[in-house]
């Protein structure tokens, strides 16, 4: 089937005893066993069904299902938000000692995760001075455990060549593990260029609407982790915390996917509730015609910002003087992101101006939504870095990042007209004639 098509029927039938169109939202804690003897297969992970919500769930597994499908993964684990995806997407592959290996352009609270937080666990990130694979590939040692980046960077913009990157991961042994909250799998499906793991924040252009916070993991099955047995000792011997169980022996190609959800998920416990899971259904049923959308009135607005003498420059990868315009047209099939910064001429308080005056657009620290959001990353998102770790992360002081919406495009373009007029007039009058 077609993204379209899986969008809205993928993982679930009409129940057999109702006869629900519509997802049922299963609020329950528990299930009930038939027997010991099936309460013992379940534990054992030897028989398919649910025993316990926090483990797994009927309504999260068809929205599991449905982002699999979308990514063309073998499974997928939901949690309750994007940063708890990461950490299990992490965590599940490196402890104490390990490394992981990223680009420097990311969200910042996966940066502060990474930077800041896991280091405390053991686990050290060793960031690239570029998304490119031969820093990346300089970076990789004996104990490196994951090669990291997002495919469209939030909110740098940049474009991961996600194949080169797998290609070095690879050649190491090592996973690529891929956040694709920004580009989602309508524009970009990571698994086809090499990627192995990917992670989405579902509370962005899947949910969609600005209500439900979500994440998940999506694991492509293809990374073969017995050939890497020593680098990966978690997924190939026995797992004492599971009664001897070996992911890679019982689970073959979703092995991954498996240890998450039985480890992480089970003992640390980001459970998404049902009902947001039912929220989140219902956002992903549209998200092809809202991307579609997103896509063609960003265009609109990028080419009225560049064409506008009050505006320093626009990040917009559709344009092609951009340094990612052809791996736009490689990962993205010609469809530049929503998501774009700019800046406005007159630094720092020029953009705080703009940002000011806007009316329609919120301003805010989010993306992917229905509306019209911008945020001015430097101070907020961006604000724990340095000047010179926001310049590697790609921020300029006057950076606003527009997630444009699928209003009507002719009402964002005056929102900005209105803003740039009330900023440019305070910061970037011409001089009177001395
Ligand atoms: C928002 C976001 C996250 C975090 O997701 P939450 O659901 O807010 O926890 C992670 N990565 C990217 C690229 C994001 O945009």
């Amino acid at each position: 089937m077609r993204d379209e098509t899986i969008a809205i029927h993928a993982g679930y039938d009409p129940d057999p005893v109702t006869k629900s169109v519509a997802v049922p939202i299963y609020q329950t804690v528990s299930y009930a066993f038939d027997s010991a003897d099936h309460g013992a297969a379940l534990f054992n992970l030897e028989t398919e069904g649910y025993r316990y919500s926090r483990i797994a769930n009927p309504t999260t597994a068809v929205l599991e299902k449905r982002v699999a499908d979308l990514e063309g993964g073998v499974g997928a684990l939901a949690v309750a938000t994007g940063q708890a995806a990461l950490h299990y997407a992490f965590i599940n592959l490196a402890d104490n000692g390990g490394n992981i290996v990223s680009v420097p352009q990311l969200y910042g609270t996966t940066y502060t995760l990474l930077s800041h937080i896991l280091p405390r666990q053991g686990i050290t990130t060793r960031f690239a001075d570029s998304d490119k694979a031969d820093a990346i590939e300089r970076l990789i040692d004996e104990n490196t455990k994951a090669v990291f980046s997002e495919t469209i960077g939030n909110p740098a913009g940049n474009i991961c060549d996600i194949e080169a990157l797998a290609k070095v991961a690879h050649r190491h042994g090592v996973p690529l593990i891929v956040d694709n909250t920004v580009a989602t799998p309508i524009l970009l499906k990571p698994f086809e260029y090499g990627a192995d793991i990917s992670v989405h924040s579902l509370t962005k252009f899947l949910g969609g609407h600005g209500t439900t916070l979500g994440g998940a993991i999506v694991d492509s099955g293809r990374f073969p982790w017995t050939d890497h047995a020593k680098r990966f000792a978690a997924f190939n011997e026995p797992d004492e915390s599971y009664h001897g169980l070996i992911y890679t022996q019982q689970f073959g190609a979703a092995a991954y996917i498996q240890r998450a959800r039985s480890v992480y998920q089970r003992t640390m416990g980001s459970v998404l509730s049902p009902f947001n899971a039912f929220l989140l259904l219902q956002g992903i049923e549209t998200v092809a015609l809202r991307v579609e959308r997103h896509v063609e009135n960003a265009r609109k607005v990028a080419e009225f910002l560049q064409n506008d003498p009050r505006v320093a420059w626009v990040n917009y990868a559709g344009f092609p003087d951009s340094p990612f315009y052809a791996l736009v047209q490689k990962y993205l099939n010609g469809q530049a992101s929503s998501l774009f910064t700019f800046g406005i001429k007159g630094g720092h308080e020029a953009g705080k101006a703009f940002y000011d005056a806007l009316k329609l657009i919120t301003r805010l620290v989010n993306i992917g939504d229905a509306k019209s959001l911008a945020c001015h990353p430097a101070s907020t998102t961006h604000r724990q870095m340095s000047p010179e770790q926001q310049r590697l992360a790609g921020i300029l002081p006057e950076t606003i990042r527009l997630s444009i919406g699928i209003e009507h495009v002719e009402d964002i373009i005056e929102d900005i007209d209105q803003a740039l007029a009330q900023a440019s007039s305070q910061y970037t009058q011409p001089k009177a004639a001395e």
